[in-house]
């Protein structure tokens, strides 16, 4: 077994709240600085950089994992990975029937695009991807499984776009692979006030909007070959598969 340095949560300039040098290329390589084997780019609501990033992260001896960092219903932002290009098409196309389309203002709310390797702007997304989908936790985990996808509840312990702000709890009934928790919370103490989840999956990653939080917060993945079929079992904890946190 290898052990590998992961930050699944990180967005890029398609964000409309991340800086504008979070370009693929600049996350890349602020990565490979980092000492990094495994990225996830997660924009809010899309895919559309994904696969330029696996590109120049495959070169870099990096693998970028296809994600979105979704918005359900009801406010609760999810974390959602894919293994492959035709999963990641397919998602792009459900997330683009199911955004509440409000048309963006960059100026206020942030530009939101989508660049190539010469950091050439190639398309501006022209809706807000601030905005929910209009389909519910539970129905966006059966999607995301369906297309045998990782289901990640994001930042479970902040106060915001949260389970634990939007719902106040965490679905006994959700079928999430691991929750997400911030670096600034024990996961001893998550656990001390919600017992039923002594025995679920944690994982925790930067969220990072500004390049010099790229891997400044990451998980260690125990797993044998750098692959998504790797990451899914060590989220699980199968076959000795395994994840360490800071
Ligand atoms: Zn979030
Ligand atoms: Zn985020």
């Amino acid at each position: 077994m290898n052990l590998y340095q992961a930050d699944l949560h990180i967005h890029s300039v398609l964000s409309p709240c991340a800086d504008l040098e979070m370009s693929p290329g600049n996350i890349v390589s602020m990565a490979k600085n980092m000492g990094l084997s495994i990225i996830a780019i997660t924009d809010h609501n899309s895919t559309l950089h994904a696969p330029l990033m696996r590109r120049l992260a495959e070169n870099a001896g990096i693998l970028a994992i296809y994600g979105a960092e979704v918005t359900t219903r009801e406010e609760v932002h999810c974390v959602c990975l894919f293994a492959d290009e035709d999963s990641r098409a397919d998602f792009q196309n459900f997330l683009e029937v199911h955004i509440q389309k409000v048309p963006n203002k960059p100026d206020i709310l942030g530009y939101q695009v989508v660049v190539n390797e010469k950091e050439e702007i190639i398309e501006e997304v022209e809706y807000s991807l601030h905005g929910a989908l209009n389909v519910g936790i539970n129905e966006l985990e059966a999607v995301v499984h369906a297309m045998n996808g990782i289901f990640i509840p994001a930042h479970i312990d902040r106060p915001k776009y949260s389970l634990t702000s939007q719902l106040g709890f965490v679905p006994p009934d959700l079928n999430y692979d691991a929750l997400e928790v911030s670096i600034n919370s024990s996961i001893e103490s998550i656990c001390i006030h919600n017992p039923s989840l002594k025995r679920k999956r944690f994982i925790r990653s930067s969220d990072a909007h500004f390049i010099e939080q790229v891997g400044s917060v990451t998980t260690t993945f125990r797993m044998e070959n750098l692959n998504f079929d790797g990451l899914l079992k060590a989220i699980k904890g199968i076959d000795g598969y395994d994840i360490m946190l800071p």
